[in-house]
C-alpha cells in the first residue's frame, strides 16, 4: 500500500503536519474565498483537524492574526499578545 503512496500526489495538513493524500485533503484558503482559484495555491487540512477547526468562528481570525504579527515572534510571546487581545475583545463586547 504505501508504494502507491509515490504516486499519490500528497500535502501536508497545516495543523499537525501530517502528510495526506490531495485527494483526502480539505482545502483551505486563508481569506475564506474557496471560489478564485486562478494563480494561487491552497493550503491543506486533514479530516480529522478540519472538523475540529470548523466548529469555531473564525470571522476576523486571520485579519487578528496578521494584526498580531503572527510568525514574527517566539511562540510564547505571540500567545500572550494573543491572550491579550482576546481579553481585551471582550471587555469591548461587554460593553
Ligand atoms: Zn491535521
Amino acid at each position: 500500500m504505501w508504494l502507491s503512496r509515490w504516486r499519490t500526489e500528497t500535502v501536508t495538513c497545516i495543523a499537525c503536519g501530517e502528510t495526506i493524500p490531495r485527494s483526502e485533503a480539505r482545502e483551505y484558503d486563508k481569506y475564506g474565498n474557496r471560489w478564485e482559484r486562478e494563480g494561487k495555491t491552497f493550503e491543506y487540512f486533514c479530516k480529522p483537524c478540519d472538523g475540529d477547526l470548523c466548529r469555531y468562528g473564525r470571522d476576523g481570525l486571520e485579519a487578528q492574526l496578521t494584526d498580531l504579527e503572527a510568525g514574527e515572534h517566539s511562540q510564547e510571546a505571540f500567545l500572550r499578545r494573543y491572550l491579550c487581545s482576546l481579553e481585551e475583545r471582550r471587555r469591548v463586547e461587554e460593553r
